[in-house]
């Protein structure tokens, strides 16, 4: 088994930052937040080489799930995550596509629901899932202790939180979600979030305005 990598491909008019992760030397992996631009995401795997295992997701919102469903069919893999909670979301995405006039994205339904606690993993590299509501009602993070790396969807970013305004959202909930879930992994995990460039928690911990006094 080799290192852990990650590759990015932003997807749908939202730049949504869809995840490759995988194993560099089986070339094993998953998609993390397929939210739209499927041929886009399928041609990243192939000239790759990468063998998809599954398909994970951090939240319901259509710009992260959108073409979860179309990614299952064209690879044959199960849907895995979020939290049950994000099932109303899921339901609604084809709604929320017509409203901001976006083609081809599909309601979703996943495999498999996640829970606070449990693990998911592919190769040899397993990932801790922490439910971090206020975003989305069923948000989850993944987080691999070995590269002290995380993957935390829209929960946090560089510089700031995922919005509260949506359905589902909670101000002070996500909030405690970052006080008791993210922050806790530690200064010297190195993250990628749901849009825009990634961060390590220390820095956000320190620096990102929205985290004062939490
Ligand atoms: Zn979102
Ligand atoms: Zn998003």
């Amino acid at each position: 088994m080799g290192t852990l990598q990650a590759g990015v491909v932003p997807v749908t008019p939202f730049q949504q930052n869809c995840t490759i992760l995988f194993d560099a030397e089986t070339r094993e992996g998953v998609v993390v937040d397929p939210g739209g631009d499927v041929e886009v995401i399928l041609q990243v795997l192939s000239e790759n080489k990468i063998a998809i295992k599954a398909i994970w997701l951090t939240h319901g919102h259509l710009d992260h799930a959108g073409g979860a469903m179309q990614l299952r069919e064209a690879l044959g893999v199960e849907i895995v995550g979020p939290h049950r909670d994000d099932l109303p979301l899921l339901q609604s995405i084809e709604i929320q596509a017509g409203k901001y006039n976006i083609t081809g994205l599909q309601n979703c339904m996943p495999d498999r629901w996640l829970e606070d606690g449990e693990s998911v993993s592919f190769s040899d590299h397993s990932f801790k899932v922490f439910h971090c509501p206020g975003h989305a009602p069923g948000h989850v993070i993944y987080y691999n202790d070995a590269m002290k790396f995380a993957h935390v969807g829209d929960v946090l970013f560089a510089g700031s939180i995922g919005r509260t305004d949506l359905p589902g959202g909670n101000h002070a909930q996500l909030l405690q979600s970052i006080k008791n879930k993210v922050l806790p992994l530690g200064d010297d995990v190195g993250f990628i979030c749901g849009h825009g460039p990634g961060g390590r928690i220390g820095d956000e911990r320190r620096e990102n305005p929205f985290l004062r006094g939490i």
